[in-house]
């Protein structure tokens, strides 16, 4: 196969899924699979929801868009809050978004008006980790407004924490976010089907059973796609850390010395990087670089190689300790991060190539 790819072990994936849906069904918590980091991949969505994910969500509609026109067959929630320019496109493609700005909801009423439908929202509270979401003091004035609204229906509550201010959920936020629900089923009349509070860092309160019954949805992409929380980045038991592999080719192997020759300046990003004088290494150049990954990202699968760096196509190599066993054409393989998988996912220079054990493959 031509590099680099990267392979997908949609088996891996389902297990991972399984694993997850599994813990917080005991827990009576649905589980909606997030895609975002895989740019809406339809077959990794279809593993998603093989392993009993519910729903699908995403943060984007093109992969909302590509999903459904792969006939990927399920629910579909939009994560990141719409754009008052994009209304028309939500109401549309999603089944459902989360929302915290009034004149998104009116602008996302009249589209919904206008062709007829019923839009389903979740409200997003910010709880402090500062993203998205309306803060605390505000919430029942911002219900008050947006129950008036035709062609909107709030079915939920959501926060959304550990990604912009990294707060951990933990018992004290997570009963807060029920008495809002609460505060807001009294003063509102409303009911709430859902409280969407946690995602792949909420899964060792889960596990501790201390998560509050009333919460009964989890929107869940890192664990299930790389096996691990996001508040330690444990592996989770019984889940793979390997479903993503990236392959990338030797296309320069060669013994130099480790100390740049000449009068140094900044490099191609602008960086004054420091060398250690080891002597004459063997350095393999592959034909990855910082426009596929992220360097910190990723980790090579043999112990015996290091990385040097990347410029935006290379990734250098210290291959000096493997030497006997390399060769050019060779394919080295790296597992990754999320941001390194985001990064590679995105590179349209990076080929996916989907695995799916035969007897799956003849189910279908
Ligand atoms: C990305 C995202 C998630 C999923 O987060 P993971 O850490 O990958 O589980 C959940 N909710 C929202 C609002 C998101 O943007």
């Amino acid at each position: 196969m031509i590099t680099p790819y990267l392979t997908i072990d949609l088996d891996k994936i389902e297990h991972n899924a399984r694993t997850l849906t599994g813990l917080c069904g005991e827990y009576g918590i649905e589980v909606s699979g997030v895609t975002k980091v895989t740019c809406g991949n339809p077959d990794i969505a279809r593993a998603m929801l093989r392993g009993g994910v519910t729903s699908i969500a995403d943060s984007r509609l093109e992969n909302i868009r590509r999903m459904r026109a792969a006939g990927v067959d399920a629910n579909f929630m939009l994560l990141r809050i719409p754009a008052l320019s994009d209304v028309a496109n939500v109401v549309e493609l999603a089944d459902l978004s989360l929302n915290s700005e009034l004149p998104v909801l009116e602008a996302l009423s009249a589209a919904a008006t206008s062709k007829g439908k019923v839009h389903d929202v979740i409200l997003m509270v910010d709880l402090g980790d500062l993203r998205e979401g309306i803060w605390q003091d505000d919430l029942v004035m911002f219900v008050e407004q947006a129950i008036e609204l035709p062609g909107i229906r709030i079915v939920g509550l959501g926060t959304n924490l550990a990604c912009f201010g990294g707060v951990e959920p933990g018992v004290s936020n997570m009963n807060q976010l029920v008495s809002y629900a609460n505060e807001i089923q009294h003063h509102c009349g409303l009911v709430l089907e859902w409280i969407s509070a946690i995602n792949s860092s909420g899964l060792e309160l889960i596990a501790a059973g201390k998560m509050p019954p009333r919460i009964n949805h989890a929107r869940i992409g890192e664990a299930i796609l790389l096996g691990r929380e996001t508040i330690h980045r444990k592996p989770w038991p019984d889940t793979y850390q390997d479903a993503f592999v990236l392959y990338a080719e030797i296309i320069e192997l060669k013994n130099k010395p480790s100390l740049p020759v000449g009068d140094r300046g900044e490099d191609a990003f602008g960086h004054l990087p420091e060398f250690e004088d080891r002597g004459d290494r063997l350095r393999a150049l592959l034909n990855v670089g910082r426009e596929d990954i992220n360097l910190e990202g990723i980790a090579p699968l043999d112990p015996r190689l290091g990385i040097l760096g990347a410029s935006s196509g290379y990734l250098v190599v210290d291959a000096t300790d493997a030497q006997d066993a390399l060769k050019v054409g060779d394919e080295l393989a790296f597992t990754l991060n999320y941001s390194a998988l985001l990064a590679a996912m995105t590179s349209e220079y990076v080929k996916k190539k989907s695995l799916q054990s035969a007897a799956r493959k003849e189910e279908q």
